[in-house]
């Protein structure tokens, strides 16, 4: 059993211009996903979620200015983006670049070798990623692409959901996972998310603006998240209100306060 826990989050973004002042985005964040947890962190357009999730990966323009972020106890803040993969956190934004040259088979093995500490056997692992692309559906011609390149937003989802099965994490925190899916592409993906659940236990941050993937992924808990931090949570009722009210009533809260 592990724990993520964010304690008090305040997380201040840097500016293109090194001039201007850092924006001040996140303003005390709350939240504890435990293994086997299912989390959805809900919120308008612009409200800080994906904010959180850079500040979670350690991306460098999202700077920590109070509060902390530990995984069972260990400070995840000291560590570097790598420490984090080795210690148990999967973001699914960590990857979203193009890389030329470096097939997705390569590419992953690497992936894994690092978060294993050890390269995983050739034949096991060919036969590991055949099987984990076979059930999300994806062309064995795959294998041999070009990381990201000229992939499509489906492709792009699926290709996240691969990772996840095959670097097995303790936590995974998926941002928008399911903006751009058709329908079939949402189950393929949503399925991917529920095997690495049952299969791992892993606890699952699962960000998003709209409340259709919580048709395929049952959330344990949800989340409304308003300016900059956690503003109500509830069971998977509170998500069925949000489909049907939307976030007025949080976000009129919020401005009032
Ligand atoms: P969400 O994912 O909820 O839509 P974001 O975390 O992407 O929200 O953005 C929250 C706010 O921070 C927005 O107002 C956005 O414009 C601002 N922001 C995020 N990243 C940057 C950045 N790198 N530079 C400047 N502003 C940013
Ligand atoms: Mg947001
Ligand atoms: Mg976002």
């Amino acid at each position: 059993m592990s724990t993520l826990e964010i304690r008090d989050l305040h997380v201040d973004v840097a500016q293109t211009d090194p001039d201007a002042d850092p924006i001040h985005i996140l303003k005390g964040v709350d939240l504890t996903v435990k293994s086997g947890e299912t989390h959805a962190l809900m919120g308008p357009n612009g409200s800080g979620k994906s904010t959180l999730s850079y500040a979670i990966a350690g991306h460098p323009k999202y700077v920590v200015t109070q509060g902390s972020i530990t995984l069972d106890g260990e400070n995840v803040l000291e560590m570097s983006v790598d420490e984090r993969a080795r210690a148990g956190l999967f973001l699914a934004m960590q990857y979203p670049v193009e890389v030329p040259g470096v097939s997705m088979s390569n590419f992953l093995r690497t992936a894994a070798t690092a978060v294993r500490g050890e390269a995983p056997k050739l034949r096991h692992w060919v036969k590991e990623t055949k099987t984990a692309m076979t059930e999300l559906d994806i062309d064995p011609a795959f294998a041999e692409r070009s990381v990201n390149e000229g992939f499509s937003g489906g492709e792009k989802k699926r290709h996240e959901i691969l990772q996840l099965g095959l670097l097995k994490p303790k936590f995974a925190i998926l941002d928008e996972t399911d903006s751009g899916l058709d329908v079939d592409a949402l189950r393929v993906v949503s399925e991917g998310v529920n095997r690495y659940k049952e299969r791992e236990n892993g606890g699952i941050l699962l960000i998003t603006h709209y409340t259709r993937i919580l048709r395929y992924i049952h959330p344990d808990f949800v989340h409304v998240f308003v300016a900059g931090r956690v503003v109500e949570s509830g069971g998977p009722e509170l998500a069925d209100e949000l489909e049907e009210n939307g976030y007025e009533r949080f976000t009129k809260a919020t401005a009032q306060a």
